[in-house]
């Protein structure tokens, strides 16, 4: 009797080149190399790389060298105006035909649609896959990913988004990725609003944060801000509101999403007032001192307005 037969599929381990390895793009790089894969990294700080480098992987001599004879290209910049520059300075000019393009950073859509287009026309499959999930979720791989492109690049990126994420969903065509992410964060913005004031309220009218938290949490109110965000100290024992507002997700990182959504509103011609309402409520108060401080601790300002 024959034994029992195990199929191997051989999985081909790539060389990535990897721009940007600060708060998300480190664990996501050091995830890629976990499963076996060899990242090439480049940034701005040098000792940023060499924490890849003391991880086993490598040290790229200088921006051009890190979109050189690698497979891939994953980027996890800072904003658009990175992402514009170094696509179109370094990565396209430098980058063998055939490296597939992976854009994680959260930017503009008219900014990414652009670079898709670029990218493009000189043959390349790109994909934009910003994040949701903070570092906790870089770390640990569970990142979920909002992608726009092509099938044909969506199948390409998806080998490399499953070990960093665990829910990758294809949003459509090019920007796709970046359109859904500022339509959530919108949403998201709004609604912790919401949920602030009803506790700001519900204190001026003598109701207990408890009482109002045990209807609305399985009543219509509820809401993501609410039953897993809360933004009083005690319904939700993980909140940042329990650890003084530590984040968590940064009100300079609420505001530059909801900046995006209002610049793609624009350009859209969409018709966002309470997109437009919350990005004045959070420049308010990020510019007061609040950047640093997490988002759900804008009920602060809204108590002493
Ligand atoms: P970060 O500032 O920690 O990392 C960005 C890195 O890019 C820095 O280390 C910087 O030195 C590097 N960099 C800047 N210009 C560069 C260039 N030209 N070439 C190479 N490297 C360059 O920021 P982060 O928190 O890791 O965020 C990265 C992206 O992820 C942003 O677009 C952000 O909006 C998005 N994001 C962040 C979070 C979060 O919780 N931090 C969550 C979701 C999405």
């Amino acid at each position: 009797m024959s034994g029992p037969f195990f199929f191997y599929r051989e999985e081909k381990m790539a060389t990535i080149g990897f721009f940007g390895v600060g708060h998300m793009g480190g664990p996501m790089a050091l995830n890629l190399q976990k499963a076996g894969h060899t990242v090439k990294a480049f940034d701005l700080s040098a000792d940023l790389v060499q924490l890849i480098v003391d991880a086993g992987g490598l040290a790229a001599k200088d921006a051009a060298d890190t979109a050189k004879d690698v497979d891939v290209v994953v980027s996890m910049l800072p904003a658009g105006p990175h992402v514009s520059a170094v696509y179109n300075k370094e990565v396209l000019p430098n980058a063998a035909p055939g490296t597939l393009l992976i854009d994680c950073s959260t930017i503009d859509v008219d900014t990414s649609r652009a670079v898709h287009k670029a990218a493009a026309e000189k043959g390349f499959d790109m994909v934009d896959a910003p994040v949701s999930g903070g570092v906790g979720g870089a770390e640990a791989g569970t990142l979920t990913f909002m992608v726009g492109g092509s099938d044909k690049a969506f199948e390409a990126a998806r080998t490399y988004l499953d070990i960093m994420g665990k829910n990758i969903v294809h949003c459509g065509g090019a920007g796709n990725g970046q359109a859904a992410k500022i339509c959530n964060n919108m949403m998201l913005g709004i609604q912790m609003l919401s949920v602030a004031e009803a506790f700001v309220l519900a204190e001026k009218l003598g109701l207990d944060h408890q009482k109002l938290f045990d209807v609305s949490s399985t009543a219509s109110g509820q809401c993501w801000s609410l039953t897993t965000y809360c933004p009083v100290p005690g319904p939700v024992p993980t909140s940042p509101a329990n650890r003084d507002y530590q984040p968590g997700f940064a009100a300079a990182m609420m505001l530059k999403d909801l900046r995006l959504a209002q610049d793609a509103s624009g350009s859209a011609g969409a018709v966002t007032e309470m997109g437009q309402h919350a990005a004045d409520l959070y420049t308010r108060f990020a510019e007061s001192g609040n950047e640093g401080v997490d988002f759900s601790g804008i009920i602060n300002m809204i108590r002493n307005s």
